[in-house]
């Protein structure tokens, strides 16, 4: 069968088809970059004008009792559901980086007399430079290992382990329940960093008794740009959960300012300072999107994108023209990363041509096919404009 029916066939059986409707995105444009910054739900524009005119502008100061004290509890709440947690465990409150810093170094403060700290070599940046930060701070050592390593690495010495669930340059996967019990077994806490798999596959959280983890929600959660991040403490470790960053807004009681700090019960602790309201009210708009949305789908869909997508580059481009940096089984997120020599100049390219990836140094060309917009004739569009760009 030619690429078009069969783009045509994967779309009209799928189940989330419907929810195109809801974003807002310029048309022409094939917009594979939703794992770096997802794109607006149309409902965001509409609730930011009513939140900044009658919350802020109507309301003034009230507002700050009238819902914007609750929210990073209340999104948190929403996310939830997609972490595969039970209420009370969530909080969404400053960047991604700083929920490393205070998980990690909660995490730490839970293992006592275990100095070391270890670290997923592939990690992101931001989360080997804050777990070094960590490291110097409480005096522990700090470790790289792969993932796959991770038997010989740990031991009666380690504390926490810091894992990446997605790769961010190669789109792997990691099994989640198999490396959380390796952890356990030694005795050490896991913290998992979730930005490229939250909203990509169902998570169990709770059954898999993860210790803590983090997350961006300008992803494939579609928050927005610098939309806050969310901190998941499991509920039997939150009374011992000390994170370092004691701002008032996780005090036990904010409006007293007392003189001392006693951190909040609960997940609560979790807050440092004023929330940023208007990000975090984009962002609840945005996850009214998640409604009624099948996770199972969203992943079977997920996969079917990613497949056919190299199917295509596959069948479009002369062999060895880009090397699939993405495992092809089931052990990826709903990212394609193709090594490329020319990868900044092609992507340069791409995206002048309304076909928006990105780029990662020094020869990566990376697509996300976010399920919840992209649909299998996208990815068939983008194909063929690489193999254009290339030929
Ligand atoms: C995107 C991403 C981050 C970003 O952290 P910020 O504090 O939001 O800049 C952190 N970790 C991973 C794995 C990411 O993919």
């Amino acid at each position: 069968m030619d690429l078009t029916a069969r783009a045509a066939e994967l779309d009209a059986e799928d189940p989330l088809a419907r929810l195109r409707a809801e974003f807002d995105l310029p048309p022409g444009t094939v917009y594979l970059d939703g794992n770096s910054l997802g794109a607006p739900p149309r409902r965001v524009a509409d609730r930011m004008q009513r939140v900044v005119r009658e919350q802020w502008g109507g309301r003034l100061i009230r507002s700050w009792s009238e819902g914007w004290w609750e929210a990073p509890r209340r999104v948190g709440e929403r996310i939830a559901p997609l972490l595969g947690a039970a209420p009370g465990q969530v909080v969404v409150a400053d960047s991604t980086s700083v929920n490393v810093f205070k998980a990690l170094a909660g995490a730490v403060r839970l293992a006592p007399g275990r100095p070391e700290i270890v670290v997923d070599a592939a990690t992101f940046p931001t989360d080997g430079y804050i777990a070094t930060s960590v490291a110097e701070l409480t005096g522990r050592v700090l470790r790289t290992a792969d993932l796959d390593d991770l038997p010989a690495v740990l031991g009666e010495r380690t504390a926490v382990v810091l894992a990446n669930h997605v790769d961010y340059r190669t789109g792997r996967l990691h099994d989640m329940a198999a490396v959380t019990a390796r952890v356990h077994a030694a005795g050490a806490r896991v913290v998992w960093d979730l930005c490229h798999s939250v909203g990509v596959l169902p998570l169990a959280l709770d059954a898999l008794d993860v210790d803590l983890a983090v997350g961006c929600t300008y992803k494939f959660l579609n928050g927005g740009p610098g939309a806050p991040a969310f901190l998941y403490v499991r509920r039997d470790l939150q009374e011992a959960f000390d994170q370092p960053l004691s701002g008032w807004s996780g005090h036990r009681e904010p409006f007293a300012m007392a003189p001392d700090y006693v951190p909040a019960d609960g997940i609560e602790r979790g807050r440092c300072g004023t929330p940023d309201i208007l990000s975090l009210l984009a962002l609840e708009a945005a996850l009214e999107v998640w409604d009624g949305v099948d996770l199972a789908d969203v992943r079977a869909k997920g996969l079917s994108l990613t497949d056919f997508f190299v199917a295509c580059v596959t069948e479009l481009l002369p062999p060895g023209t880009v090397e699939v940096l993405t495992p092809r089984d089931e052990r990826r997120g709903h990212q394609v990363s193709l090594r490329h020599p020319g990868a900044e100049a092609v992507m340069a390219e791409l995206i002048a041509r309304e076909v928006i990836g990105d780029f990662r140094a020094p020869d990566v060309l990376r697509f996300g096919l976010a399920p919840l917009y992209v649909s299998h004739a996208d990815a068939l569009h983008a194909a063929r404009t690489l193999a254009d760009v290339l030929g």
